[in-house]
C-alpha cells in the first residue's frame, strides 16, 4: 500500500509547517500520520487532518486530539474498541473492526486544508481503500472527509450531499458512506454536535456489520 514518506514534499504549505514545528517541538512525530487499526476492518473512518498537539504528535490518528476524546469512547461504547484509551500510541487501546484514517495526513496551520493539500494526499486514501478487501462502510467526519472520501472513489461530489446522518449507496463499489459532523472541539462546543448525537451514528456503524 502507497503511504507517505516521513518526509514527504508534496505539499509544500505543508512542508514549510512541519520544518517549523520541528524547532518548536522536536519530540513529536511532526509527519504524515499513519492509520490506526487493520486493512481488514470492515469500517474505515475518515477524519479530516491530525491536530498540531495530537495527531502530529503521537502519530496516531485523533490520538491527543480533543476530537479523539470523543470519537474513542464511542467506538468502544458500541463495542469497536477495547482496551483504554490513553492519548498516546502505545496505550494498548485496540480498534474492532475499526480502521481510522485521514483526508490529509499532515498537520495545516489552523486546522484548516486547502483543496490543493486534499488532491494531493488523495493518492494515499485511494490506495487505503483498495486495500482494504472487506471494507463496507465508511464513515465521513465533516464534508471534507466526505468529498475526499468520494472523490478517492472515482464519485461525483455533487450527487451525494453532505448532511449529518446522511447515509448514501455507492452501488458500485458495494460500500454505504455514512456522514457526521466532525468530533472537534469547535462542533461540540457549539452544541453543532452531541455526544448523543455521534452514538447514534456509531450505532449505527455497529449494526451495519454486526
Ligand atoms: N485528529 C485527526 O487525526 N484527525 C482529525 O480529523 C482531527 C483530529
Amino acid at each position: 500500500m502507497k503511504c507517505p514518506a516521513n518526509n514527504c514534499a508534496l505539499c509544500p504549505r505543508l512542508v514549510a509547517f512541519r520544518e517549523q514545528n520541528k524547532q518548536k517541538f522536536p519530540h513529536y512525530h511532526n509527519g504524515p500520520v499513519e492509520s490506526f487499526g487493520t486493512l481488514n476492518a470492515e469500517i474505515l473512518i475518515v477524519g479530516l487532518a491530525p491536530g498540531l498537539n495530537g495527531a502530529n504528535q503521537t502519530n496516531r490518528p485523533f490520538t491527543n486530539d480533543y476530537a479523539g476524546d470523543i470519537l474513542y469512547p464511542a467506538l468502544k461504547k458500541f463495542g469497536l474498541a477495547r482496551g483504554t484509551y490513553g492519548r498516546i500510541k502505545n496505550d494498548g487501546f485496540e480498534l474492532i473492526n475499526v480502521r481510522v484514517t485521514n483526508s490529509v495526513r499532515c498537520v495545516p496551520p489552523q486546522n484548516k486544508v486547502v483543496a490543493d493539500e486534499i488532491a494531493a494526499c488523495r493518492p494515499f486514501l485511494q490506495d487505503e481503500i483498495a486495500a482494504m478487501p472487506n471494507l463496507k462502510v465508511i464513515l465521513c467526519l465533516g464534508a471534507v472527509a466526505h468529498g475526499a472520501a468520494l472523490q478517492a472513489l472515482g464519485c461525483k461530489k455533487s450527487a451525494y450531499k453532505f448532511a449529518h446522518g446522511a447515509e448514501h449507496t455507492l452501488a458500485k463499489h458495494n460500500i454505504t458512506l455514512i456522514d457526521s459532523y466532525h468530533t472537534s472541539r469547535y462542533n461540540i462546543n457549539t452544541g453543532v454536535l452531541t455526544a448523543e448525537m455521534f452514538d447514534k451514528i456509531v450505532a449505527r456503524l455497529a449494526a451495519a456489520t454486526a
